[in-house]
């Protein structure tokens, strides 16, 4: 597939939601271990909700489609994981504008890579993170990286190279102090145990590519 529309961008965010809201569980006893315990729930009720109201409604350009995702998820989740996880798709979007400024309805691998990599740098000013601070800003750099260096015109290829990025990016974690947010409390206890918010962003991308690579015959 060389390039990703609207319904095909639907129904991956979709999966995504299904994705999460399945790992709610999983994600809440990391935070357990490491933070206070409410990722999962966080984040369970923000793509559930997600999948509920917004991917539900008709969107003319992928760049509509992102803009209410994100700002769906930072009305439901609320505090600094609402607006961070809302920002992995709004601070992107202006990828998906083209040389006129007109919102665009599909699109290829190039703007996919702009899209996450304005992702990325949007968090870290909003966020204020460093790579290496142990959050999801590391698996995301990691997945940004992995598909920059992608030089295939598949979509669900780069999505592939960011799930895997991603994921490297959570071993990454398991060797990294806290130092953002509450969980500079938990230092030590923290070794040996990936990221929460890492983890969902791998899911995340596992959840986008596994939709992607279905729709491939
Ligand atoms: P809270 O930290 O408010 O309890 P969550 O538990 O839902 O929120 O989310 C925790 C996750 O948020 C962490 O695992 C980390 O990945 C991410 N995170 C925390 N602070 C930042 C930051 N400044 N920039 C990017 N990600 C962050
Ligand atoms: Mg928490």
């Amino acid at each position: 597939m060389k390039e990703i529309n609207v319904p095909s961008l639907q129904a991956a965010l979709l999966n995504v939601s299904r994705l999460i809201v399945e790992k709610e569980a999983f994600l809440t006893e990391l935070d357990n271990i490491v933070g206070d315990g409410d990722h999962g729930t966080g984040m369970r009720d923000g793509f559930k909700e997600l999948s509920e109201t917004a991917l539900l409604e008709e969107y003319s350009s992928i760049y509509d489609l992102v803009y209410a995702s994100g700002v769906s998820l930072v009305k439901t989740m609320g505090g600094a994981s609402g607006v961070i996880f809302g920002t992995l798709f709004i601070g992107g979007r202006n990828a998906f504008l083209d040389e006129e400024g007109n919102k665009m309805s599909f699109a290829a691998v190039s703007e996919l890579k702009s899209f996450f990599r304005q992702s990325a740098d949007s968090i870290a000013k909003r966020g204020r993170a460093k790579p290496n601070d142990r959050t999801m800003l590391d698996a995301l750099l990691h997945a940004v990286e992995a598909m920059e260096a992608y030089a295939g015109d598949d979509v669900a290829g780069l999505l592939y190279e960011g799930w895997q990025g991603a994921q490297r990016g959570v071993e990454a974690t398991k060797q990294m102090l806290p130092r953002m947010g509450r969980t500079k409390n938990f230092r030590d206890v923290a070794l040996g145990h990936p990221d929460p918010g890492a983890c969902s962003t791998a899911f995340i991308f596992q959840g986008l590519y596994e939709s992607l690579a279905d729709t491939n015959c």
